[in-house]
């Protein structure tokens, strides 16, 4: 249910480790996160599980997802140690906070953007969430019925034609519906699922940070798509 990691050589790994330790100090320093406060212990199966019990829920009894949030800020002001990393689509209707059960402050490292799109700022985002901050869970998960998959989809079907930076934006999920077009199926919801398998895989690919974390077990990138309609995130890799 992840992507398989990619071995690297010891050399890589001594450089990335010695790069990590410099990456960690400085941020430590920056007080970004004090130093006395503790990661999750939580594993990546561990905290999918978790999501996956906490969408249940959401889909069950959507009227017990508040987060306890009486202490919840005080708790975590001194620092953080989110247990999920989370790339979704800035739609207002997937809230990874609510759809995950009612999550309070502190346990969700979540980055946002129309498309759910791992570009530079979600890559650097993600590391850090996983390097510094001890996640051991990254979720790309794309919806039902994205209006920034649609575009993309406009794009390659009309050759539709964006304004301002929607244009750049949508050529990122391009290559999704491009290799959905013609398959049989929903266009749009092929498009959904395979543009948030290529991000995933991007991820990965791309990142030595991830790659070297995933290798030594400690972090897992899957994929996923949550349904408008049901409440329900079905994960698909
Ligand atoms: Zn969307």
């Amino acid at each position: 249910m992840c992507f398989e990691c990619v071995k690297i050589s010891r050399r890589k790994f001594m450089s990335y480790a010695a790069a990590g330790a410099a990456a960690a100090g400085y941020w430590t320093v920056g007080g970004a996160l004090s130093p006395s406060f503790a990661k999750t212990s939580m594993s990546a199966d561990e905290a999918l599980a978790k999501l996956k019990a906490g969408n249940q829920k959401f889909v069950s009894a959507p009227q017990l997802c508040a987060a306890e949030l009486t202490n919840n800020r005080s708790a975590v002001a001194k620092g953080q140690s989110p247990w999920a990393t989370i790339l979704t689509c800035a739609d207002s209707r997937v809230s990874p906070e609510l759809i995950f059960g009612g999550v309070g402050l502190g346990e969700l490292f979540v980055c946002r953007n129309a498309g759910n799109v791992a570009d530079t700022a979600v890559m650097g985002t993600i590391e850090y969430g996983a390097e510094h901050l001890g996640s051991p869970l990254v979720v790309v998960m794309g919806h039902s019925r994205c209006g920034a998959v649609q575009a993309a989809c406009d794009v390659v079907e009309k050759d539709a034609k964006l304004p301002g930076s929607i244009k750049p934006m949508v050529d990122a999920i391009v290559p999704a519906a491009k290799a959905m077009k013609g398959k049989s199926g929903d266009f749009v919801d092929l498009s959904v699922r395979e543009n948030a398998r290529l991000n995933a895989q991007k991820v990965m690919a791309e990142s030595e940070i991830v790659k070297e974390l995933a290798h030594g077990g400690k972090l897992k990138v899957v994929y996923a798509r949550y349904d408008l309609d049901t409440g329900a995130v079905e994960f698909l890799g």
